[in-house]
């Protein structure tokens, strides 16, 4: 029989980890993908002599002690990638001088908060204890620590960050929890627990070479396993015959057929545009019309001609004066990554620097529309009152800025289709959380498709995306009566 051949839309992780598992268990596989290069969310980009990173802060399974490791090996990234696992995963500094060293070691994070709030003793060492439990988990097997794991899920996954911070009976980390950790506060305080766990084991680091380069190897692995990948080639259309799909249109209007269509693509792109919204139930529905997406970023990047080893690698400021962002809004914090120790991103003797803070999509969205002038004006109005506040913290850094570089969420839409410019799909609040179950690989009624990458799911990220992928090509390879493997070079 000849091999099947399946059409992949979009080179995200997603799409190209697909065709990496297509390609080793002897699919024929092509991508089309709308920009001019792989990797999706998954980047950076170069202005001038500087790289700006756009992606990973932290990749789980980095090191052996995670399961996910093994799949990094089989995308060929850990033989080609060096990781960064700070001690300080994050400081965090407050315009009144005091400071807070979010440690990646969790004995020394649980000195650290009962430094501050030495009254909620025991709720620190509840929470601390957690991470420890957390640490320690497999998640891929069912011994005794992954029960145990499971149980620190089921206490804590109900409670909000912000539930948890009102909690503390210190003023100082009520208020200021928001800036130790950033994630929404209507985010599940499990998140702070898994994050920490893993930063505690370090099997969470950071790539010393960036995120553009990380997926120039996913790519090169996908072609070297024989994938053809199609840029500035969109998908408009998934053919559909008998309510079975058997192609692709680009915008372009070529097309072409295949025995499956697997779409990596943004989730609501994939439903209601590519498919018209013919395949969707309540559930799907419910989802894309009420659920909220990953709040969205405005992205500072700053190339400084100085050396800045002295500072931390990451940082969380609180502002003397807020900054107004959007509408009516302002923000009082911003967040500060400090690439000193990852020599390609600038040349000898100065310093790529990266600023983000929360923003709004529709803000932005409305601004581009109405004129180009404003927008522009608009990115560049944020940015300087950003290093003006960071001034404050890194003195002299205002003088040696040679390059500033500002994305928003209209960025993000415009080069990956991702709706509302969300960098994670879903945002990881609970009422996502419960609807996760609408959200599936499948759309009812439609055969000989499937749905990966961000969007199928709450919580989104790398080895999610890629897991989704294996998985899927396990039951593919299942229904064909293969064996899977990873092996084949
Ligand atoms: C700033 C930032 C920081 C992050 N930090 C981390 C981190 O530290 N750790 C972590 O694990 N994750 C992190 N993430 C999240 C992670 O990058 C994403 O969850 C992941 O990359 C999603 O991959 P994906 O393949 O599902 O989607 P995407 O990366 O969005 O890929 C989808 C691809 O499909 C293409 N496409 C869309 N529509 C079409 C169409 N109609 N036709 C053809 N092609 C199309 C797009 O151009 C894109 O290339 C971060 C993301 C950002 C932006």
């Amino acid at each position: 029989m000849e091999n099947k051949k399946i059409i992949i839309i979009g080179s995200g992780i997603a799409g190209m980890s697909m065709g990496c598992y297509l390609q080793m268990n002897g699919y024929e596989t092509v991508i089309y993908e709308k920009g001019y290069s792989s990797g999706g969310l998954c980047t950076g980009w170069k202005r001038g002599e500087y790289y700006f990173e756009g992606c990973i802060t932290w990749l789980m399974g980095s090191d052996s002690k995670n399961e996910f490791y093994e799949y990094w090996k089989e995308l060929n990234v850990i033989q080609n990638m060096n990781f960064i696992n700070d001690d300080d995963f994050a400081v965090i500094k407050l315009k009144d001088g005091s400071e807070f060293t979010l440690y990646s070691d969790v004995d020394k994070l649980e000195k650290e908060f009962i430094r501050v709030a030495p009254e909620d003793k025991e709720k620190i060492l509840s929470l601390t204890d957690s991470i420890r439990e957390v640490s320690t988990a497999q998640l891929n097997s069912d011994n005794a620590k992954s029960v145990n794991y499971k149980k620190v899920i089921t206490k804590w996954c109900k409670i909000t960050i912000e539930e948890f911070a009102k909690g503390f009976k210190s003023e100082f980390v009520r208020k200021n929890f928001k800036r130790i950790f950033w994630f929404k506060y209507d985010n599940t305080i499990v998140n702070f627990i898994v994050t920490m766990a893993w930063h505690n084991i370090k099997v969470a680091g950071y790539p010393v070479e960036g995120s553009r380069r990380f997926s120039d190897i996913i790519e090169e692995r996908y072609i070297n396993l024989g994938g053809k990948i199609y840029y500035n080639s969109e998908v408009s259309e998934i053919l559909v015959k008998n309510d079975v799909a058997v192609g692709a249109k680009l915008k372009n209007g070529k097309t072409d057929n295949g025995d499956l269509i697997v779409s990596a693509a943004d989730g609501y792109n994939t439903i209601f545009q590519m498919l018209k919204g013919k395949y969707v139930d309540d559930g799907i529905k419910y989802c894309y019309e009420n659920l909220k997406t990953n709040q969205p970023k405005v992205y500072i990047g700053l190339g400084v001609s100085k050396k800045l080893d002295e500072f931390p690698h990451y940082m969380s400021l609180e502002l003397s004066e807020p900054i107004k962002t959007y509408a009516n809004e302002s923000i009082d914090n911003i967040f500060v990554k400090i690439y000193n120790k990852n020599q390609y991103f600038s040349p000898e003797g100065k310093t790529s620097v990266v600023v983000y803070n929360n923003t709004n999509y529709e803000y932005w969205e409305e601004l581009r529309k109405s004129s180009s002038k404003k927008y522009n004006d608009e990115k560049l109005r944020i940015a300087s009152e950003v290093i003006d506040a960071l001034d404050k913290y890194i003195e002299g850094i205002k003088s040696n800025i040679e390059v500033v570089d500002v994305s928003t969420p209209c960025t993000i839409e415009r080069y990956t289709n991702n709706r509302n410019g969300s960098w994670m799909g879903w945002s990881k609040e609970i009422e996502c959380i419960k609807n996760e179950k609408n959200l599936k690989r499948t759309l009812p009624g439609l055969d000989g498709f499937y749905m990966i990458g961000h969007w199928v799911g709450v919580g989104g990220g790398l080895p999610t995306v890629v897991l989704q992928a294996r998985n899927l090509v396990q039951v593919i390879c299942k229904n064909d009566e293969k064996v899977f493997t990873t092996t084949r070079l």
